[in-house]
């Protein structure tokens, strides 16, 4: 027996969603090819802001919208209180990515946490997002390739420039683990719970490139959208 992650009802076999709670739920359906920046209208192309400066990363994959009530169910599951529910959210993630049979990668790496709020927090959630992802998808996924060394400030208040510039320096590619890896890799997606500005994402994928990377996606299961979208109707 399945039961549906938010009305809690019968869904058909290895489902975390009731048919009705899919199509209720705030899909990221039009949005930019590169970032997956959310648009409210039926939309093709790129962003004007990856149209003006190219990311570093190929493509972006975010399924939903951060928005009620995926977002809801993120927070409960990396606050602890339903941690259990992040499988539940790395399932959808997977099922999306098969979906939408996007690219596979060489190997899957988690966006890390500082370890001092990995310690306080006992988990990251990008961390066991991506094992079940992995698993689901029968990609490796390494949790050790990149650490983070250092806690940005807060970047809600910093401009466009000033966040990359307080990215520089967080994180570390741990070289020797790339080499060491049984198997050559080209390509990784980053995966991370929410994608909000972009840029630990761009940050990370220019590291990974200067370390001889060749083609860096982001996954997430949503994206925070500058302006207010309207929700759209499910693909499904
Ligand atoms: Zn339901
Ligand atoms: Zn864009």
């Amino acid at each position: 027996m399945f039961f549906c992650l938010l009305c809690h009802g019968l869904t058909p076999p290895l489902q975390d969603l009731c048919h009705h709670c899919a199509q209720d739920m705030p899909w990221n359906q039009h949005c930019c090819e590169r970032c997956a920046e959310p648009w409210p209208d039926p939309f093709e192309g790129l962003c004007q802001q990856c149209i003006q400066e190219e990311p570093h990363y190929d493509q972006c994959f975010a399924p939903f919208l951060y928005q009620f009530p995926i977002d809801q169910l993120i927070l409960q599951g990396k606050g602890g209180k339903r941690a259990e529910l992040l499988f539940s959210l790395g399932r959808l993630l997977a099922a999306q990515l098969q979906a939408q049979q996007v690219t596979r990668p060489d190997i899957i790496v988690p966006v890390p946490l500082h370890p001092n709020k990995q310690r306080e927090r006992g988990f990251n959630q990008a961390g066991v997002i991506a094992t079940l992802v992995g698993r689901k998808l029968g990609i490796p996924v390494s949790h050790n390739l990149i650490i983070k060394v250092r806690e940005p400030k807060q970047q809600k208040s910093l401009s466009r420039s000033g966040r990359q510039h307080n990215m520089t320096r967080a994180f570390r590619i741990q070289r020797t683990v790339l080499q060491s890896l049984p198997y050559p890799v080209q390509h990784i997606a980053l995966l991370d719970d929410v994608i909000t500005t972009g840029s630990t994402l761009n940050q990370l994928a220019k590291q990974l490139r200067s370390s001889g990377v060749e083609r860096v996606d982001g996954w997430a299961l949503a994206r925070a959208a500058k302006r207010n979208v309207a929700m759209p109707s499910s693909p499904i």
